[in-house]
């Protein structure tokens, strides 16, 4: 492989420096071996010849072999293209060709035979290819069998270079080439049943069964994918090696107190059995980086205290950081009505915490008289110092910077506990691969007594229905949320969707009160409209997706959702978190135009069909792909895959996560001599891979 790497693709047979530059430019590939790694992401059948009596419009492209009867050159300038009647003695069809108009014309000739390569498409009851391959029949008979189609780019394209051009440059560089050396232990490919390398390379590019091509497809995938297990595992255990963390031997009088006397309801299962690990993790002597995940309302914020308590007891103090100050406001207010009888000094800080409180907070955190400081990003900026920080928790992790979080680090002599907890529930497989080297626990479990959110799909013919039963909430008490989207390349007129949404529901609802939340408002002005809702003065809040995260008033039954086809799943999800918090039954309504996409129908419906976290997260993965799960993703994951899918692989990356296990189990520095290709190859993979792992 090493020498493969060191070819440039200038000198591979055909290509030359010109093309060599171009493939650089589309598509990255300057080796060789990169070359060899540029993966079909589909095949084409060579092995049946088709007849024009028996096409379809279904049919993908395929062969029909055949002669070119006339050929004729029809319009004028841009428009000028190249046609010909294709007949094959079944049936006849034409074939157009809008570029290299000149040179098809001199190289095919009518009466000779040829066989094309296209798809069929008929107009006007008559069967057409565009641009077909041609080949003369000595030259196809040798290729006959499975091969790749490549991705290819607009700029390839407008310079003639075709699928089959790379794929021909791929052969030639197989064929002149000794075995791929095999970079995998002998132990991994026995004991998960791989292909070899070698065969898996030439059978991707050229397969000779259907069969085949899955396994060699497996098997490069499962490579990709055990260099990144492989990479998270080493620094998770150097993590856990070299990092001391503090030691939170007692449970003491704050947890066991608040825990026998002040705890509201009875903790779930789920609730229980994380703070049972946060307990077990701030026992041994390193420093805990847990992320928690939990459904939207799962209860992360006592789980939050808990741990919080736990370091008080052992001298520490505690931190808990949102991404909002509406947030943090809620979370202190939370957090003192709970722990009100324990007797623990908690503080509130923020962008707008007055300078002489500001002054009193430093004072308290640096002597330790302050036990648990609630706050936003204000406190990373802060000159805050702790006397001594044994726990930081961060809530909503998906609006926290990785960065930011490293900041952390520097308010403490020694680096604190870090408890993440998300409401974004990631699918286990890609939590594996994005969060490899965090612990991670699950809240997979809602408080007893909640009903779950009724979700409805509406379109805006049914409007009049949809603001009767918003009327009946109203009248009943209860509170309504109307979310309207608002996106960056819209921007201008979402604000004027907003505004005229904002003005004729306070027209229909004259006898309420609404509030109006978005963005652009001052964050005074802003806290002032949410405070007018939680506090019941207003009935009716109209925002943006400023309150996805984390606003909590159960007395609010009924959210509208403008656009919904506008939203992904897991932010539908969040949104819909916000009702359903009390014991009343709730609503849901997504508003959306009726013209819509089958999938955008399906996406919609789904989740009229299910509240379930997890599975609207795998979901949103499988339909958009794993980079739009949440913010941090794309700069969580330190490699590029080309042929493994975290949506859909799941099964392979936990195989490549348990041979990566075993593998460092039996040799954790990789010495051993069965593990030196390995070692060697998985630095090549690596070999670009920030050093992220530290801070999260
Ligand atoms: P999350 O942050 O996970 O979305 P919260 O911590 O805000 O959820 O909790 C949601 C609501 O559930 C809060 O009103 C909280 O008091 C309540 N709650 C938490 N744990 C329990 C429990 N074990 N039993 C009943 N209610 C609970
Ligand atoms: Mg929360």
């Amino acid at each position: 492989m090493n020498s493969l790497r060191r070819l440039d693709i200038k000198f591979v047979k055909g290509i030359g420096p010109k093309r060599a530059e171009l493939l650089t430019k589309e598509l990255g590939i300057k080796t060789a071996y990169d070359l060899v790694h540029h993966f079909p992401n589909s095949y084409v059948d060579h092995s049946s010849i088709y007849s024009i009596r028996d096409f379809s419009d279904e049919m993908p492209m395929l062969l029909v072999k055949g002669q070119f009867i006339n050929f004729q050159v029809l319009g004028e300038g841009a428009k000028t293209r190249l046609t010909a009647v294709f007949s094959d003695g079944t049936g006849t069809m034409e074939v157009t060709w809008f570029q290299s108009i000149k040179r098809i014309r001199e190289t095919l000739r009518p009466g000779v035979t040829y066989i094309l390569f296209g798809k069929p498409t008929s107009f006007n009851s008559r069967w057409q290819m565009v641009h077909p391959e041609v080949d003369t029949l000595e030259k196809a008979l040798g290729q006959i069998g499975m091969r790749g189609v490549y991705p290819l780019t607009d700029g390839l394209r407008s310079r003639n270079i075709a699928s089959r051009q790379i794929h021909g440059w791929i052969c030639d560089l197989l064929d002149s080439r000794p075995p791929f050396a095999e970079t995998l232990p002998a132990s991994t490919i026995d004991e998960c049943r791989l292909m070899s390398l070698d065969e898996a390379i030439r059978e991707v590019h050229r397969p000779s069964s259907p069969v085949a091509l899955r396994k060699a497809r497996e098997r490069l995938k499962f490579e990709e994918l055990i260099y990144i297990q492989t990479d998270m595992l080493i620094r998770a255990r150097k993590r856990k090696s070299l990092t001391e963390g503090f030691r939170f031997v007692n449970v003491g009088h704050f947890f066991n107190t608040f825990y026998s006397s002040c705890l509201p309801f009875p903790l779930t299962g789920a609730q229980k059995r994380v703070i049972k690990e946060i307990r077990i993790d701030t026992n041994t002597g390193r420093q805990m980086n847990r992320l928690v995940q939990g459904d939207v309302g799962s209860g992360k914020t006592l789980v939050a205290l808990m741990a919080m308590l736990l370091a008080i007891d052992n001298g520490y103090q505690g931190c808990m950081m949102a991404p909002t100050e509406i947030l943090a406001i809620q979370h202190y207010e939370t957090l003192r009505g709970m722990a009100a009888q324990v007797g623990i000094n908690i503080r509130l800080l923020t962008g707008s915490t007055p300078a002489k409180a500001r002054r009193e907070i430093h004072e308290g955190l640096s002597d330790g008289s302050i036990h648990i400081l609630v706050g936003t990003h204000a406190v990373l900026e802060d000159p805050v110092q702790f006397r001594n920080l044994g726990l930081a928790v961060i809530d909503e992790q998906h609006r926290f910077g990785v960065e930011q979080r490293s900041r952390l680090w520097k308010k403490n002599v020694r680096a604190p506990h870090i408890l993440v907890m998300t409401a974004t529930p990631i699918p286990r497989t890609l939590a594996m691969t994005v969060y490899g080297d965090l612990d991670v626990s699950v809240i997979d479990e809602l408080p007893p007594g909640r009903k779950p959110v009724t979700t409805m799909l509406r379109y805006d013919q049914q409007r009049e229905q949809v603001y009767r039963g918003i009327g009946r909430q109203l009248a009943s008490g209860r509170q309504v949320y109307i979310v309207y989207p608002l996106i960056d390349e819209n921007e201008k007129l979402d604000l004027r969707s907003l505004n005229e949404g904002y003005e004729s529901i306070c027209e229909i609802f004259s006898n309420y009160r609404v509030a109006f939340v978005h963005g652009r408002l001052k964050p005074a002005e802003k806290d002032h409209q949410m405070d007018l809702f939680a506090t019941n003065k207003a009935q009716i809040l109209v925002a943006t997706t400023v309150i996805e995260v984390g606003v909590n008033v159960p007395n609010a039954t009924t959210m509208v959702i403008e656009n919904a086809e506008r939203f992904g799943l897991s932010q539908l999800h969040q949104l819909r978190g916000r009702v359903g918090r009390g014991a009343d039954q709730s609503y849901c309504i997504l508003m959306s135009k009726y013209k819509i996409s089958k999938e955008t129908r399906e996406r919609l419906e789904l989740m009229t069909q299910t509240t379930d976290g997890f599975v609207i997260a795998e979901a949103d993965m499988k339909m958009r792909g794993p980079g739009d799960i949440e913010g941090t993703m794309q700069s969580g994951m330190p490699f590029e895959l080309h042929i493994a899918n975290l949506a859909t692989d799941g099964q392979i990356i936990a195989q490549a996560r348990q041979a990566a296990e075993c593998l460092l189990d039996a040799d954790p520095d990789l010495t051993a001599p069965a593990n030196r290709q390995f070692a060697l190859a998985l630095r090549e993979a690596t070999a670009r891979t920030a050093d992220w792992s530290r801070i999260s």
